[in-house]
Formats: structure tokens, C-alpha cells, sequence
């Protein structure tokens, strides 16, 4: 087994609402100035990342996971189970719910459920996300869908630069412009539409679900309540930023010279900040890569900043 780094190569998607950061902020040679999502580190056949280096270079991540399941600790599933992206959201993106795994089964040909996660990278002053909603009880849900009672019916709370958000299935929830997100995510592309401000895409509006999102939608709202806890070790704080039943995230800073283990089946690693090296591979802002099984000890140096995933 070639315990190799395995760095991918992102895909690029432009979305309606999508701007320019991943060229201006990551320096990513982007599509077009609307450029909403990097699929970092993705297998779903929507943007299979393909690895740029090393004894695997030019394989899919979809084939690595199907052929070479030892690099990811013979983790079971039909597909690699997360989906990291970065999120540039110039304008405020449709007011949205996913399923869980459960609904998604009987009701989209047997893809899973979606449960995500958003660190935010950075966002412009005064900014604020969509998290839940007000409607007490499943009527007045409906009644509030049906009648677009939408000020009424949104929760919107402040948003700040380190801020973290899990979003379980049933949860409102939409990213609005001015920020940028990196999102951790279960490898699954399906989102309900409840709401999409009326907005046009090539002349038409985009497809509204609020059959399903009605169906979904969890009454009352209730908040997450997670922790981040924090390990500090030399040169290097670790925050936990949360630990549910698909992945666990950590944000990493280090600073310097330090030594980290990797004992989990794989680790999804993004910089999102800085520069420096692992195990003296240059690595630098932009960068995204899993560590595979059994790769052991990893020796970093620099100042940089990571967000890691694994399940
Ligand atoms: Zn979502």
C-alpha cells in the first residue's frame, strides 16, 4: 500500500449567486465572476475530484475509494462519504432544507440525506445567515409557505468571520451574500427549495420543493447546541468544532514546528490560511488533500491554518 498524500485537484461550479473570492482570495483560476462552489474534496459524480500528483496522479477519488479502499481504512459505504466545498456566496443563496438519510432513500432513487457543516472563512460587516424559522407548529409552517409570509417567517442571525454552524436534516437554513464558507458536508447533492426570492436563471425560475421541504422541515425550530472545545499542544491548537454521526471537524492552527498523529480511517485536510509544509511537502492556502489509513506521524512546519475532517 502506498501511503501517499493524496492532494486533489478542485472542480469549480458558477452559480447564480456566486462571485469572484476563490480567484481574488484563493487565487484558483475560476470559470467566470460568478463562480459559487470549490468541490475540494469530492467524489460525487457532479465533481469528481481527480488527484494532481504522486503514484495515483489523474485517478478520480470515486476510483480510489472503489478500487483502493485500504487507503481509507476499508471504511464501508457505497461512496466516499463527505463532500468538502468552499462556498463564495457574492449574493444570497435560495433559503433551503435538506433530508436525511432516511427520506432521501424513498424519495430520491436511494442517494443519502445531506447533514453539513459551515466554518465561515470571512464575510463583509453586518452580515447574517439563515438558521431556522419562527412558525410554532407544522400549520402555521404551512400557513407561512403558502402565504410567503417570508420576513416572518426566517430566522436570520449575525454572522462573523470563525463562526461555525452544523446544519442537521429538517433545519431552514440559506447562506447570504458576503460570505465565504468552507463547508463540510455527507456526499450527497440534494437540497429542497423553499424559497428562491424570485429570482430568474436563464429566464426561468429555478424549481421550488416545498412539497418536501413542508414534509421535512422540523417544528419548532431548535437550535444547535454544540461545543468547540479546544486542545492546545506545542505549536499547534486544535478546536473541535463538532463530532456527530457522519463526520467530525476540527479547525487546526499552527504555528511553527508540530507533530500530529493521523489515526482515523482517512483525514479531509483543507488550508484555508497561511503557508509552510507536511512531512516537507510545500503545502500553502488553497490546498486540499486526504491523509490516507495508517499514514502515522505527520510533521508540520509553518504558519497556517486547516480545517480537517474525517468520520
Ligand atoms: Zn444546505
Amino acid at each position: 500500500m502506498n501511503k501517499e498524500i493524496l492532494f486533489l485537484e478542485p472542480v469549480f461550479k458558477q452559480m447564480i449567486w456566486g462571485g469572484n473570492k476563490l480567484r481574488t482570495d484563493f487565487g484558483y483560476d475560476i470559470p467566470g465572476d460568478n463562480t459559487g462552489e470549490c468541490w475540494a474534496i469530492s467524489s460525487h459524480p457532479n465533481g469528481d475530484c481527480i488527484v494532481s500528483e504522486g503514484a495515483y496522479k489523474g485517478m478520480h477519488l470515486s476510483e480510489l475509494w472503489n478500487k483502493h479502499r485500504e487507503l481509507f481504512g476499508n471504511a464501508e459505504g457505497d461512496r466516499f462519504p463527505l463532500l468538502i466545498k468552499i462556498i463564495d456566496a457574492k449574493q444570497d443563496l435560495s433559503i433551503q432544507v435538506h433530508p436525511d438519510d432516511e427520506y432521501a432513500k424513498v424519495h430520491e432513487n436511494g442517494s443519502l440525506g445531506k447533514t453539513e457543516c459551515w466554518y465561515v472563512l470571512d464575510c463583509e460587516e453586518n452580515t447574517s445567515i439563515v438558521i431556522g424559522h419562527n412558525a410554532k407548529d407544522k400549520q402555521e409552517l404551512e400557513a407561512m409557505i403558502h402565504g410567503e409570509r417570508w420576513g416572518e417567517f426566517i430566522r436570520e442571525v449575525p454572522v462573523h468571520k470563525g463562526d461555525f454552524f452544523q446544519i442537521n436534516p429538517g433545519c431552514l437554513h440559506a447562506i447570504k451574500g458576503g460570505t465565504l464558507i468552507l463547508e463540510t458536508q455527507q456526499n450527497s447533492d440534494i437540497t429542497y427549495r423553499v424559497y428562491d426570492y424570485d429570482r430568474l436563471q436563464n429566464g426561468k425560475p429555478r424549481e421550488l420543493h416545498v412539497r418536501q421541504s413542508i414534509d421535512i422541515i422540523k417544528v419548532p425550530f431548535e437550535a444547535y447546541e454544540g461545543e468547540r472545545r479546544v486542545v492546545r499542544e506545542e505549536n499547534i491548537i486544535i478546536e473541535k468544532l463538532v463530532d456527530c454521526n457522519y463526520y467530525a471537524v476540527d479547525k487546526i492552527d499552527v504555528f511553527g514546528k508540530a507533530v500530529m498523529e493521523q489515526n482515523h480511517k482517512f483525514v479531509n485536510v483543507s488550508v484555508i490560511d497561511g503557508n509552510g509544509s507536511i512531512n516537507g511537502i510545500k503545502i500553502y492556502k488553497g490546498r486540499h488533500f486526504t491523509i490516507p489509513a495508517e499514514y502515522g506521524i505527520i510533521e508540520l512546519d509553518g504558519k497556517m491554518s486547516f480545517i480537517a475532517s474525517y468520520i
